[in-house]
């Protein structure tokens, strides 16, 4: 006897097949500025990508059919259903977590794109670390000059957020990858020291740690040990997704040490809505648990 499916899955399930964008229109053709700024926002600088005889660069696909802010046209009421219906099952959150792409023809400047979705599959019920949910995919059929272009097929999950349980024992902190690249970095941290290493060669600093110098391409180094000193050169504040170890709203500063490079850490001793680009911070060392310690920075006081 075949396994019964449970009934909400088999109600997501009867979506698949269904369309998810009929008709869809690119709003603009392919043109040559959207490419040039999709190149420099990309740091792509590929000639085939400029002057005459350009073409687009193949990973634009999606870029040629996005409605922007004004709205998505085309979208189906069996999307718009299965997404409600997800709701309706306590998934009220969804995050991207993959695409993949097919390019059939290259897109040239001038190309009207049209396009077509389907929901090609809903999954079955999953737990993953954000929650309990559907990975929901979709494959979206482009077409340029009315000629197959690409594909592009986009999954998302749709699911109900993990809530940590008051009695289960807090989670701990993610452990950092330590490999035959970085471990001096993490014996450094074991000892309270913060080191930078330096390129034999050119003695250009780097860091994070590298197998080789991306001023001279050196494979030789030794390190230089930071003063603690630094400055918030960028920061962000992380309000969602919720991660196990971490409560949100917290700020995650890009860190300007006073020898000149820089590194991703907490900027601690301040709330997350006062660490502000420039405030001067020093490296503290803070144990999270019996195992891990982590290079911090404390915003000093003025
Ligand atoms: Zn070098």
């Amino acid at each position: 006897m075949a396994v019964q499916e449970d009934e909400p899955t088999a109600r997501l399930k009867a979506y698949e097949g269904r369309p998810a964008a009929v008709t869809g229109v690119g709003k603009d053709p392919v043109n040559l500025p959207m490419i040039r700024h999709w190149c420099e926002a990309m740091g792509d600088t590929n000639p085939a990508y400029a002057g005459p005889g350009a073409v687009a660069p193949p990973t634009m696909l999606q870029a040629w059919t996005m409605a922007g802010l004004s709205g998505q046209r085309g979208r189906t009421s069996p999307y718009t259903e299965l997404l409600g219906l997800l709701d309706e099952l306590g998934c009220t959150s969804i995050v991207a977590t993959d695409c993949e792409q097919e390019y059939l023809r290259p897109l040239r400047p001038g190309d009207e794109v049209t396009f077509d979705a389907v929901i090609e599959s809903v999954s079955d019920r999953k737990t993953t670390r954000l929650g309990t949910g559907y990975f929901v995919t979709t494959r979206m059929n482009v077409r340029a000059g009315g000629e197959p272009a690409g594909t592009h097929r986009f999954r998302v999950l749709k699911y109900a957020p993990a809530r940590e349980r008051p009695d289960e024992p807090r989670p701990r902190r993610p452990r950092p990858v330590v490999n035959r690249d970085n471990a001096g970095f993490w014996q450094g941290v074991a000892e309270h020291r913060l080191l930078i290493q330096r390129c034999t060669d050119c003695g250009t600093l780097r860091h994070p740690w590298l197998p080789g110098c991306n001023a001279c391409g050196g494979p030789d180094w030794d390190t230089v040990e930071a003063s603690g000193e630094g400055t918030v050169y960028s920061y962000v504040v992380v309000h969602h997704p919720p991660f196990p170890a971490f409560d949100p709203p917290y700020a995650v500063g890009l860190v300007q040490l006073a020898e000149g490079v820089r590194m991703v850490s907490d900027v601690v001793g301040v709330p997350h809505d006062k660490v502000r680009i420039g405030l001067p911070v020093r490296l503290e060392f803070r144990s999270c648990d019996e195992e891990l310690t982590l290079p911090v920075f404390r915003v000093v006081e003025r």
